[in-house]
C-alpha cells in the first residue's frame, strides 16, 4: 500500500470540490510538492486542517488526480472498487438483456465514481483502459473487483498514460483466456468486427451508438452520404444498411480501406457499390468542389487534433471553417452531422460555431436533432466536460 498523503485545498475549491466536482484540479493545491507518487491516496484538507475528500494522485492532462469519497472513513481497497463496479452494473442491466447489442461500456470514468478508468464491454470479453499510472496503481484491486462481478472469457488493457494520455503499445492480454480476433460483435443487429489487441482502438467508437442508429432509421433512405474521417466506416455501414443510394467513406489512414471493406462484408453489402477513399478530408474537399460534386448528407466527425502533411485541425479553432466545407457539398435540404468529442466546449458553444458557419455562408438552416453521449457513458452533472460528445443534425435550407 502507496503512503496517505495530505494535500490542502486553497479556498475557492473547497465549496466546488463538496458539491461533487471529481477533479483534482492543479490550481486548488496548496501544496503540490508533497506529491511524489502517482497511485498515493490523498486526503485533501481545508486550509485549515478539516477534512474535505479522499482521492488518488494520477496526472492526467486535466489534472492531477480525482476525488473517489467524501466519507472520512472509507478505505479504498478491493471492496471499495467492487462497490462502485456493481452499481455501474446495474445501471447498464438492461444493455446485458438485450441481444441486438453486444459491445458497450459498463464503466465510464468520474461518471461512475472513479475517474481515470474505463471498462468496456464486448461480448465475452472486457476491455480496461487506464489513464494515468495513478489509477493503474490499483490494477490488481480493480482487476479483483471486476472478475468477482462479471463472467467473462477474457480481459484486456489499455494504458492510456505517460505519453500526455497516448496509448503504450504492447501486448494488451491480461487474463482469462485470448480471444480470436478480429471477433464479431453487434450493434442494434449491426455486425462490428473488432480487434482487442491491436492498438488504442478497437475499431468502433460505442459513444456514436445512438447517432449511428437514427442514421439509418431515419435519414439514410436513398440518400447520397459522404462520411469524413470515417475510420473503419461504421456510419457508412448503416446509412448503406438504412437504404443508402451510395456512401463514400473518406479518412486518411491506410488501415481504413481494408477496415472499411471488412465491415461492409460481414454486413452483407457490396463495398464495390461505394466509394472507400483513403486520402485527406480537406483534399477530398477541394475535389468534390471542382468535381461539383454534392451530397444528400455529410458526416462530420473529425478527432479534436489532427495532423496530415498539408491540413492542420484543431476542434478548438478549426470546426467553423470545416463546417463551412460541408455546407458547399451538401444538397440544399440536405443534412450535416456535425459531431465532435472535443471536451473543452459545451453544446452551447458548439451550436455558435454552426450559426456563424451557416452565416457567413449564406445559407439558412434547421437544427433537426442533438445527441450527447448514450446512457452506457456515464456522466455526472457536477463535472461538465465528462459530457464530451456533441453530436447535431442539421438540415441545411
Ligand atoms: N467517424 C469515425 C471515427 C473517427 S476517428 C467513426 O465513427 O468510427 C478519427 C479518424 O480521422 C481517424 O481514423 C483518422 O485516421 C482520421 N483522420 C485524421 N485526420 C484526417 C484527415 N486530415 N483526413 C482524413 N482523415 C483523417
Amino acid at each position: 500500500m502507496k503512503k496517505e498523503i495530505k494535500l490542502k485545498i486553497k479556498q475557492d475549491y473547497v465549496k466546488k470540490i463538496k458539491d461533487g466536482f471529481p477533479l483534482i484540479e492543479k490550481e486548488a493545491l496548496t501544496n503540490a510538492e508533497v506529491l511524489s507518487e502517482e497511485g498515493q491516496i490523498l486526503h485533501l484538507m481545508d486550509e485549515r486542517g478539516r477534512f474535505i475528500a479522499k482521492g488518488y494522485y494520477g496526472e492526467q492532462n486535466k489534472g492531477y488526480g480525482w476525488v473517489l469519497t467524501q466519507q472520512q472513513e472509507e478505505a479504498i481497497d478491493q471492496s471499495f472498487f467492487e462497490k462502485k463496479i456493481r452499481v455501474a452494473l446495474q445501471k447498464r442491466s438492461g444493455f446485458f438483456k438485450d441481444d441486438s447489442t453486444t459491445a458497450f461500456r459498463i464503466f465510464n470514468g468520474e461518471g461512475d465514481g472513479v475517474g481515470g478508468l474505463t471498462i468496456d464491454h464486448y461480448e465475452s470479453f472486457y476491455v480496461v483502459s487506464w489513464y494515468s499510472e495513478g489509477i493503474y496503481a490499483f490494477k490488481n484491486q480493480i482487476l479483483k473487483a471486476l472478475q468477482q462481478l462479471v463472467e467473462y472469457k477474457g480481459i484486456y488493457e489499455k494504458k492510456r498514460f505517460n505519453t500526455g494520455g497516448k496509448y503504450i503499445d504492447d501486448d494488451d492480454f491480461v487474463t482469462g483466456e485470448r480471444g480470436e480476433f478480429p471477433m464479431i460483435v453487434k450493434e442494434n443487429d449491426v455486425q462490428f468486427s473488432v480487434h482487442l489487441n491491436e492498438g488504442p482502438m478497437t475499431g468502433v467508437f460505442l459513444d456514436q451508438r445512438e447517432v449511428r442508429k437514427k442514421i439509418r432509421d431515419h435519414y439514410a433512405e436513398g440518400k447520397t452520404v459522404l462520411n469524413t474521417f470515417s475510420y473503419t466506416g461504421a456510419f457508412s455501414v448503416f446509412a448503406a444498411l438504412g437504404g443508402a443510394l451510395k456512401t463514400t467513406s473518406v479518412d486518411l489512414a491506410n488501415r481504413s480501406y481494408p477496415k472499411t471493406v471488412e465491415q461492409f462484408s460481414i454486413n452483407g453489402i457490396d463495398y464495390e457499390a461505394h466509394d472507400i477513399k483513403v486520402m485527406d478530408v480537406f483534399e477530398y474537399f477541394k475535389y468534390a468542389v471542382k468535381k461539383q460534386l454534392t451530397f444528400d448528407m455529410v458526416v462530420l466527425d473529425p478527432p479534436s487534433f489532427a495532423r496530415s502533411k498539408k491540413h492542420r485541425f484543431s476542434a478548438a479553432k478549426d470546426y467553423k471553417d470545416l463546417l463551412k466545407q460541408a455546407i458547399a457539398i451538401t444538397e440544399d435540404n440536405g443534412v450535416i452531422v456535425a459531431s465532435t468529442n472535443y471536451s473543452g466546449y459545451g453544446m452551447g458553444k458548439f451550436k455558435g460555431f454552426i450559426e456563424k458557419a451557416f452565416k457567413e455562408t449564406g445559407h439558412r438552416y434547421k437544427i433537426e436533432e442533438q445527441f450527447t453521449l448514450p446512457s452506457d457513458f456515464a456522466t455526472t452533472k457536477a463535472y461538465k466536460p465528462g459530457d464530451y460528445l456533441k453530436v447535431v443534425f442539421i438540415k441545411k435550407l
